[in-house]
């Protein structure tokens, strides 16, 4: 369908979080939740057809509830499948259903609309009883509902993101980062979502998958349109629909720039990263998935600072075995050996939901059931990836990370289930690494105030700046509303970023950068000035990053360091971390068309 064709050029504004440009058509997704069904009014004889719709979305519906609920039966056990019998009655409810149905017959409206009337009237009247009991049921009548709209809407029948036919710009209201995951490179030429952040594993994944993207867009869904032709610029967060002659010649020149750059940058591959007076960093990459060993390898890191696991975790029913999972880590240890690879325990839950479990709705998910939490609760599932990693250590290559720890009886419990696993490898005869090292992320802002005794009892420090920054300054890393908050040179986080680098130093062991701070060329002086010992990003950031730290001084990055934690604002960091950069690294800036 050739649509917005008849307007001009138009631009919508949203958070660059992967770089690149890019242009074709556009394929939109979904429009996002409707607030309210609209409503319709029905001709007479389509009454019977509407209801049979309504009939058909509450069959699949009631299939649908019933796979969750066997799937979680299996996985956590009966007390947590039981919600979803709760929804089932909801569905079998004889008085709602006929009170939809009547709705329908009467007022002649469409099944989504009655629907929606019929159990906002329901959950309204719950929520508002004092008996906790039946104000949970308002949230089972909530969480069926959405369910019967997206089946009537055929959101079940979503677009195979994996089988599209031709290449284009996917547009939609939100992805998950497990879909994200599956995009087929040599179809998807860019995405952009309304809803995101800088730091949402949504935009994590379009970075290590070179992905031009940009999210945060917030309605850009409902006013673009299949078929219409745009240009997406992943390195300011824009996309621009018909975009002009000059425009795209513009652009043409800024590709062709940032095409030079990254050849220069080919050439200091193998070269380490080492500041012009001569401090040596170690510049690992993160990466997510077994088929980035390739890009570890070609942008010339210093083996794997961040594995996240869990993403052998998404996007399916049942956990991976521990055998599945050995096979896996083995092979890219080996691959990299004798580079170290940091395999994070698994760290699902947050905007990073897996199969069963995904069964299990929270209020705050970044409060709540998430990483170390859910692995010291599901033991079976922790130790069998304890197992894995630990006999896939057997280069002596392999570092373990735990993620999300809050407090010293986490790592206690954690390190109590490592030592059952060791034994358990040794009476069964498996090999794995005896002294393989145990790091801890530092994310969370109880952990950083006891720094000090983590250090004690940790051989590395692995500091989180994603979720560092969101649980410092309350600012939750998806929503772009608040995304102009969501600020890495706050200087209460330059203190905590301090304060754990100096536990670790007084202890005696290093620390590094694994959040997305560290491929931000403007925050990298700060941090080697506060005196990490290692960055670790995304491979296509990774050569730029390298170039930046041999055009460095560390005795400037120290200056910076002390300016920025005297600063009561972090513009006043920001300005003068610019500044540094730009004098040391000038062509790292150069990203904007110059007609914008
Ligand atoms: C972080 O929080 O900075 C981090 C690296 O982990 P994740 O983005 O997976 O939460
Ligand atoms: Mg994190």
């Amino acid at each position: 369908m050739a649509a917005n064709n008849e307007i001009g050029e138009r631009i919508f504004r949203g958070i660059a979080v992967s770089p690149g440009v890019t242009q074709g058509k556009i394929l939109v997704l979904d429009k996002g939740q409707e607030e309210r069904p609209h409503r319709r009014i029905l001709q007479e004889e389509e009454a019977d057809s509407e209801l049979r719709r309504f009939e058909t979305a509450l069959v699949e519906t009631r299939r649908e509830l019933r796979d969750i609920r066997e799937t979680v039966n299996e996985r956590l056990g009966a007390r947590d499948a039981q919600i979803f019998d709760a929804h089932l009655l909801v569905l079998e409810d004889p008085m709602l259903i006929d009170q939809v149905t009547r709705m329908i017959r009467e007022e002649n409206v469409n099944a989504e609309f009655a629907f929606h009337e019929v159990t906002t009237q329901y959950t309204r009247a719950l929520s508002e009883v004092k008996d906790d009991y039946l104000r949970e049921r308002a949230a089972d009548i909530q969480d069926v509902s959405e369910r019967v709209l997206g089946h009537l809407a055929g959101r079940s029948h979503t677009i195979d993101l994996k089988h599209l036919e031709e290449p284009c710009i996917i547009i939609g209201h939100d992805l998950k980062p497990g879909h994200t995951a599956q995009l087929d490179r040599n179809k998807v030429l860019g995405f952009a979502t309304d809803v995101g952040g800088k730091t949402s594993h949504t935009a994590i994944m379009a970075g290590s998958l070179r992905i031009p993207a940009v999210v945060g867009l917030r309605n850009a869904c409902r006013e673009l349109t299949t078929g219409a032709h745009a240009l997406l610029d992943g390195l300011n967060g824009l996309i621009i629909l018909n975009p002009t002659d000059q425009t795209l010649f513009e652009y043409g020149q800024l590709t062709r720039k940032q095409e030079d750059l990254q050849e220069r940058l080919l050439e200091i591959k193998n070269s380490p990263a080492i500041t012009l007076d001569g401090q040596r960093i170690t510049l690992s990459s993160n990466v997510e998935q077994i088929s980035d060993t390739a890009a570890v390898l070609d942008c010339g890191a210093e083996g794997v600072g961040l594995f996240r696991t869990e993403y052998l975790f998404l996007d399916r029913e049942t956990a991976p075995t521990e055998e599945e999972q050995y096979l896996s880590y083995q092979k890219i240890a080996t691959a990299l050996a004798p580079q170290p690879v940091i395999f994070r325990t698994l760290d699902i839950g947050a905007d990073k939901l897996a199969g069963a479990w995904s069964g299990t709705r929270e209020t705050n998910p970044f409060l709540g059931w998430r990483a170390i939490r859910f692995c010291l609760q599901e033991t079976a599932i922790f130790k069998a990836q304890l197992r894995a990693i630990l006999r896939a250590s057997t280069e002596a290559n392999v570092k373990l990370l735990y993620p999300m720890i809050s407090g010293v009886d986490e790592l206690i419990e954690a390190n109590k289930l490592l030592d059952e696993c060791k034994n358990e490898l040794r009476t069964e005869k498996l090999a794995f690494d005896e002294g393989i090292e145990v790091g801890i992320m530092i994310e969370i802002p109880s952990a950083v105030m006891i720094a000090d005794s983590l250090a004690q009892r940790a051989n590395f420090f692995s500091l989180g700046t994603n979720d560092l920054i969101q649980y410092t300054l309350a600012v939750d890393r998806l929503n772009e509303r608040v995304a102009h908050m969501y600020d890495p040179a706050h200087p209460a986080l330059i203190k905590l970023i301090q304060l754990t680098i100096n536990a670790g130093k007084k202890h005696g062991i290093w620390t590094g950068v694994c959040g997305e701070m560290a491929g931000d060329p403007a925050l990298v002086p700060l941090l080697l000035g506060l005196g990490v010992d290692e960055l670790s990003v995304a491979p296509p950031m990774l050569p730029q990053i390298k170039h930046l730290i041999r055009h460095l001084k560390i005795s400037e990055a120290r200056e910076l360091a002390e300016s920025a934690l005297c600063a009561e604002a972090s513009v006043d960091v920001l300005v003068r971390a610019r500044a540094l950069v730009q004098r040391a690294a000038p062509g790292l800036f150069e990203n904007q068309p110059t007609g914008l």
